[in-house]
């Protein structure tokens, strides 16, 4: 599904930069980052459509593209959308995540997997937007939003920290790959971050953490984008490493 300014802005040679789970959180501000850095921003969502719109209306040129990361035709559909509409996908910022907390032992099977496929998804996604994009343009930007708890460890979130370690490991197996290519491939991990994800927190857990940050708050999600639209825009010999947003909790 693609708002009606994708096809209005159909010539529109401005660099497009699409972000995962744009409706929300930590990949809104990226939109608006990347927004406000000059990028047409392809806004991804899968359920939420209407902050994805409305945030899409206000940046100038953005377009919205529907996708569940866990099926692999919805994401051809995507690719197959932006190709018709935009043409060129320069940046791409890996965003979307999906979290259950539960300890190991009543974690069910059908948590895990919807935990995981997201990180399916995410490989199969950037894989088809280097082979389509990317690698023909010879330069390009992937970058990838883990978290802290990728290295530290977090109880009751086993499979979301091992998506989250192993998001770093494909950064850097990527990057690797992709070097002679000017594509470069970094992640981004974000501490413990103010958007609805952390709302869900029991405040007991919520005060604890605030006990772990140094600079003795959550970080807000605009602190996390302005590390992306920079590697997004600068860093251009900055490739296949971890940048950690953290307040000082943890130093890589
Ligand atoms: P959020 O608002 O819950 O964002 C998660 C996004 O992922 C949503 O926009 C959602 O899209 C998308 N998503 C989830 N499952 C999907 C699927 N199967 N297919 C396609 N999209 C899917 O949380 P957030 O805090 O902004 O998190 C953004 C990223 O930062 C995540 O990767 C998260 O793990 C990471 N992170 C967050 C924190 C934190 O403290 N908040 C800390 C470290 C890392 P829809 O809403 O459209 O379904």
């Amino acid at each position: 599904m693609t708002t009606p300014s994708a096809e209005a802005n159909g010539n529109d040679e401005r660099p497009v930069a699409l972000v995962t789970g744009g409706g929300t959180g930590i990949g809104s501000a990226c939109c608006r980052a990347l927004a406000a850095e000059g990028f047409r921003v392809a806004l991804h969502y899968r359920s939420s459509e209407e902050s994805a719109s409305k945030l899409a209306a206000e940046l100038d040129g953005a377009f919205t593209v529907k996708a569940d990361l866990g099926s692999t035709e919805s994401i051809d559909a995507l690719v197959r959308e932006i190709k018709g509409s935009a043409g060129r996908v320069d940046v791409l910022v890996n965003n979307a995540g999906y979290n259950v907390n539960a300890p190991v032992l009543t974690m069910k099977l059908d948590d895990y997997d919807a935990v995981t496929s997201v990180a399916r998804g995410t490989w199969y996604l950037t894989k088809m937007i280097v082979r389509r994009f990317m690698f023909r343009a010879g330069t390009g930007r992937i970058i990838n939003i883990s978290s802290v708890v990728g290295h530290t460890g977090n109880p009751g979130q086993i499979p979301y920290t091992m998506v989250k370690a192993a998001l770093d490991a494909f950064t850097k197996s990527l990057a690797q790959e992709l070097a002679g290519k000017e594509i470069l491939v970094n992640s981004v991990a974000p501490g413990f971050i103010d958007t609805e994800m952390t709302e869900e927190l029991p405040e007991e857990v919520r005060a604890s953490i605030l006990e772990r940050i140094p600079q003795q708050r959550l970080g807000r999600p605009d602190e996390v984008a302005d590390v992306v639209a920079f590697l997004a825009t600068r860093g251009s010999y900055v490739n296949g490493t971890v940048l950690h947003v953290n307040g000082g909790m943890f130093g890589g």
